[in-house]
């Protein structure tokens, strides 16, 4: 059976601010490339994270290339001011992102790939089929929910909520809170909470940034800890080799907004043991306490999820070998958006840009555009391929 394949030059998976970024730097190269995005609407991945949310780094560090963040330097947006610019920089530079494609399926097809995909309704017909030289995966260290294995054995009554889908303190039950996991998000959710619930906080600390975002000390020092998060903590250091894989572990950046003292001014229950089990229903600590609580916000972080990738590029824990982002098992094969991929500055929106240009070159380096202008990003050829 034959079917009707999309072709391009370049598929991108992924239209967050890492697949943008890539798309930013093959438009400039004149690249024949798509963007394939599975939400309804660019910057849906920042508008689906809880109301209150404010980005931990100010908007002069909140800019892709060639467009800054609009609003002073040392603002801080919301996560829908994050959102809508992410829409406006697509707008501007006219990337041609397609929304409402989930890709489920990556394999390779002689010497190209072939991506399937999920359109935007079920009933709208035969699965999509592209084909590509080169492919950027830019799906997000961030999006596929963990939780212990001993979640499900919590009394049913326990409403249970990964920090993913948490909102708003309304979603939860009247009663004590347990909040699991001490980085950013938990930091965050728990001193929500404390305003409505007896909240706990049980994990390990993650240290702290050395001063809170927006104090005139973290003003004069955020330069310095970006330079740091950049140039320091970077692969292509000692230093930076040295520590990756510790930072690989924790999975997080150290606290920025929330500091161990405002959870304690706020009343936060915070208890640095680990929450590891269930006794009679109630979740329990590793000093051995359990914990009378009527709700559980896991914020335990989240896994890799590239099942649908066949090809064989992957370690013993499911992550991608590769250097700096490209796939060396895979020539053609690249991530960008992935934790540390070169920096710890990687995951971050101000870090994104540099792997993007690199990646980019990296395709330019493979598939050289050969006339000036020839090669329009979204130009569809369709082919056929058995
Ligand atoms: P995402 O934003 O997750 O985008 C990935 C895109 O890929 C999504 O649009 C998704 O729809 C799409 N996708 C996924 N799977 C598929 C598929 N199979 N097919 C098609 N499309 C698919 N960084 C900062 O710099 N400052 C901050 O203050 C900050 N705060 C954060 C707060 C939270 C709670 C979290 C979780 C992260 C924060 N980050 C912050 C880190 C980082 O900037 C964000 O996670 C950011 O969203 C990562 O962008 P991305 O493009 O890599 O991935």
């Amino acid at each position: 059976m034959r079917d009707v394949t999309e072709s391009y030059g370049t598929i991108v998976i992924g239209g967050g601010q890492a697949g943008l970024a890539t798309g930013y730097h093959l438009q400039r190269q004149g690249q024949d490339f798509v963007i394939l995005d599975a939400s309804e609407r660019i910057g849906d991945a920042w508008r689906n994270r809880w109301d209150s949310l404010r980005l931990f780094t100010p908007a002069r560090y909140n800019g892709l290339p060639g467009m800054a963040f609009p609003a002073p330097g040392h603002y801080y947006p919301s996560k829908d001011d994050m959102a809508d610019y992410l829409e406006a920089y697509a707008e501007r530079f006219d990337l041609a992102v397609r929304t409402g494609i989930r890709v489920n399926g990556l394999s390779r097809h002689g010497n190209r790939f072939l991506v399937t995909a999920e359109g935007p309704s079920t009933d709208s017909g035969p699965a999509l089929r592209f084909a590509a030289e080169n492919v950027v995966v830019a799906t997000g260290a961030y999006h596929c929910p963990q939780v212990p294995a001993f979640a499900p054995e919590l009394d049913p009554e326990i409403v249970q909520l990964h920090s993913s889908d948490y909102q708003r303190p309304s979603q939860l039950q009247e009663g004590a809170v347990l909040v699991v996991g001490a980085a950013n998000s938990g930091a965050e959710i728990a001193l929500e909470l404390s305003q409505s619930h007896r909240t706990w906080l049980s994990g390990r600390h993650p240290g702290s940034e050395p001063a809170r975002p927006g104090s005139a000390l973290g003003r004069l020092i955020t330069p310095l800890m970006w330079f740091v998060f950049s140039h320091v903590l970077n692969v292509k250091t000692p230093i930076g080799r040295k520590l990756r894989p510790k930072f690989l572990e924790m999975g997080g950046v150290p606290l920025a907004r929330v500091r161990p003292a405002d959870l304690q001014a706020a009343g936060v229950e915070r208890v640095y043991a680990r929450t590891v089990g269930v006794q009679d229903g109630q979740p329990v600590l590793e000093d051995g306490r359990a914990l009378d609580v009527a709700n559980v916000v896991w914020c335990t972080g989240f896994r890799s999820d590239f099942d649908w990738i066949n090809l064989p590029i992957f370690d013993d824990d499911g992550e991608p070998v590769h250097e700096r982002g490209v796939v060396p098992a895979a020539p053609g094969l690249y991530f960008v958006g992935l934790f540390f991929q070169s920096a710890l500055a990687s995951v971050l929106v101000g870090g994104v840009g540099r792997d993007a240009a690199y990646i980019a070159g990296a395709i330019a380096g493979r598939s050289p555009v050969t006339r000036s202008g020839q090669a329009r990003s979204g130009t569809r050829h369709d082919v056929r391929v058995a």
